[in-house]
């Protein structure tokens, strides 16, 4: 009897069902979870056929499965991109990408304000892969053009950077890699594609933590490249041999995320223009970096590279004090939380130097200008009044 029971248990109601509702005249209004790590074939030359590219179809989930590509195809269409990818992480989207273009003796120019896993990445970890690194400082666009060298492969940057909000010329970074036979990426995790598209400034690959605004709600860890046809089946092969897929469930969770991405983005960026205003008035502030204000050095290139006024969610704070003042200030914040991630719906704060830039000795904080009283907000989509006055409150005891 069990034994009836084992085989029934094992094939009702199996993947085969599908082969049932392909037939039927309705499909999922949404695209559901294919929570599957392998998918079957009614024969072996179908197997073949995919793997020569005779055939669509899938094969095994860290290849590709129906999730990732569909949240793959809506990332490069809304940046106007040849192709996509998604990977687990950000840094699996960055580090994939970056070492499926350069090999053993090979130079790369990175500015030196990044993301902290992918300095360190390029500072240390690349390096036991014979690559060289320069970091060089890409406000000046002539830098880039004097760390150039017959072997150079790849510039790097950032959209915006962190904790500084500070813009980059991100088509003289460009047209220099072009000029000189190397690839221009960039990273566009602060922007999100709503603010900023580099790939209609010359960027070759435009990459993402999904963890942040794509995903935007503080419930999934991904990332994503966006960008030229040639180059994404490059970085393809290495997503798929190094195992960076990202899963079925979180490839959906994203997808739902990102219909309502130009929604959140817009909010949050019009709410971060508004507190940025009200900061630059509050006497506990000395000094707002956040590049929709007239008063950045960065107003100029932001309004020549966002998109339609927009300026993002992300703006820091010099308080005046230090340490103590600061955690006064955090603790003080009400519904702002001191998280160290940033881009969800929820306003947060976080302290660059004790958390993101923890890694610096206080002469390096000095060097980068990040004092130890800036504060740095991801601006969420709660009221604008509402943040204004929870801000407010906080500082109101610091002269
Ligand atoms: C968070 C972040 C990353 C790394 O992404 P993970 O999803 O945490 O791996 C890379 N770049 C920027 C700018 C980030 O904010």
């Amino acid at each position: 009897m069990s034994d009836i029971f084992s085989t029934r248990l094992a094939h009702s109601g199996d993947g085969q069902e599908e082969k049932v509702l392909r037939e039927y005249k309705s499909v999922p209004e949404v695209q559901p979870v294919y929570m599957t790590s392998v998918f079957a074939f009614d024969d072996i030359e179908s197997v073949d056929d995919i793997y020569e590219g005779k055939a669509d179809g899938y094969i095994y989930s860290r290849i590709k499965h129906p999730n990732s590509d569909a949240v793959a195809k809506v990332l490069a269409d809304i940046e106007g991109a040849e192709d996509g990818a998604v990977f687990s992480s950000g840094m699996a989207a960055i580090v994939t990408s970056i070492i499926s273009v350069v090999k053993a003796g090979d130079h790369i120019i990175s500015a030196p304000v990044l993301y902290g896993g992918v300095r360190d990445y390029l500072e240390n970890e690349i390096k036991r892969f014979g690559v060289e690194v320069t970091f060089t400082d890409f406000s000046d666009p002539e830098n880039i053009r004097k760390a150039v060298r017959p072997n150079t492969k790849l510039v790097y940057t950032e959209t915006i950077s962190n904790p500084l909000i500070e813009v980059p010329d991100i088509e003289a970074a460009a047209k220099i890699a072009h000029e000189n036979g190397a690839l221009f990426f960039i990273d566009n995790t602060f922007a999100s594609p709503i603010v900023a598209n580099p790939i209609r400034f010359g960027a070759d690959v435009v990459l993402y933590s999904a963890t942040k605004y794509l995903g935007g709600h503080s419930d999934l860890v991904g990332g994503a490249a966006v960008g030229k046809k040639d180059i994404l089946a490059l970085i393809k092969k290495k997503l798929i041999l190094y195992g960076a897929t990202l899963g079925p469930a979180e490839s959906w969770l994203l997808a739902r995320s990102l219909r309502t991405l130009d929604l959140r983005v817009t909010k949050q960026s019009e709410n971060a223009l508004k507190v940025a205003k009200y900061l630059e008035t509050d006497p506990a502030v000395s000094k707002v970096y956040y590049a929709g204000l007239e008063s950045s050095p960065y107003h100029k290139l932001a309004d020549k590279f966002f998109n339609n006024g927009l300026y993002g969610g992300m703006l820091s704070v010099d308080i005046k004090g230090g340490v103590k003042e600061v955690e006064n200030v955090v603790k003080k914040l009400g519904f702002i939380k001191n998280v160290p991630s940033l881009a969800g719906t929820s306003t947060s704060v976080s302290y660059p130097a004790k958390t993101s830039h923890r890694a610096y000795s206080r002469e390096e904080l000095d060097k980068a200008g990040i004092t130890l009283g800036l504060l740095r907000f991801s601006i969420g989509i709660e009221s604008a009044d509402d943040i204004i006055a929870a801000i407010k409150e906080a500082l109101k005891d610091i002269k």
